[in-house]
């Protein structure tokens, strides 16, 4: 029952997340305004912007102008929705007070990296306010984490003091390669995204989602240039592939750590 809720409840921000993602470049408020069709303008009703159900049923057309709407609403709707339901539900205890903070907590960050996600992958450009909200969410977590096992914050071994060193190496490895490469390599964002995820995952975690970016950004970067889309100097954003291994990571620590265990110093 949590699960479906978490997962509908995912659907419904995931929608939200499309709005954050379009008005993040048009500068446009968030909450005010009634949202409109992109193409044409046109003002949406409540039955044309029900997550996912509106776009199979308008066949992915908008009703006034129909022009096609993007993938990216329904695709962003659904990644929310399932990583709700995947990473939530399990830490979720509803009789402890604090697992209802930290669930909410969970939440915001999955949904601000969903948007960093498909921000830079459409923009080239991290947007550096929900990077930071990214780092102030994942500190606020591991706290909340360390407060819930009973661990004291600042003893050597905590969630606190293993994200704080993690992420903070993390960020100084990142920030050098950008400084070095000049940008070309990593751009200063991929260091805020590359500490959060230090600071949330601390170790062994981090360094399971940092292969994953790392094989992943590979594989689809070999393929891009096999196809001859791109020759090497054709800039892949890299802040998705750290997201991915986040989220993948995540789900191993949750459903698979027998796989990590080699990896715990
Ligand atoms: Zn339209």
């Amino acid at each position: 029952m949590v699960l479906f809720l978490l997962f509908v409840l995912g659907l419904i921000v995931g929608s939200f997340c499309n709005v954050v993602i379009l008005r993040l470049k048009s500068e446009e408020s968030f909450v005010r305004g009634r949202s409109h069709c992109p193409k044409c303008r046109h003002q949406l009703m409540w039955y044309d912007n029900v997550p996912v159900v509106s776009f199979v049923l308008l066949r992915g057309k908008c009703r006034y102008c129909q022009k096609k709407i993007s993938w990216q609403y329904p695709f962003v709707e659904l990644i929310t929705g399932f990583l709700f339901a995947l990473l939530i539900t399990p830490q979720f205890v509803s009789t402890q007070t604090l697992t209802w903070v930290i669930s909410l907590l969970m939440a915001g960050l999955i949904s601000i990296l969903v948007i960093i996600f498909v921000y830079d992958l459409k923009h080239m450009e991290i947007p550096m306010i929900p990077a930071w909200i990214a780092i102030v969410l994942s500190v606020i977590i591991v706290v909340l984490q360390d407060l819930v096992n009973e661990v004291s914050l600042l003893s050597w071994g905590s969630n606190t003091v293993t994200g704080l060193i993690v992420g903070g190496s993390m960020f100084l490895f990142f920030y050098t390669l950008t400084v070095y490469s000049h940008e070309q390599w990593m751009g200063a964002g991929d260091a805020y995204i590359a500490l959060t995820i230090g600071i949330l995952l601390g170790w062994p975690y981090t360094l399971v989602a940092f292969l994953i970016a790392f094989l992943s950004g590979s594989v689809i970067g070999i393929s891009m240039m096999a196809l001859s889309r791109g020759t090497l100097k054709t800039q892949v954003p890299f802040a998705p592939f750290l997201i991915f291994g986040l989220f993948c990571a995540l789900c191993i620590e949750t459903y698979m750590p027998s796989l990590v265990t080699p990896l715990i110093l």
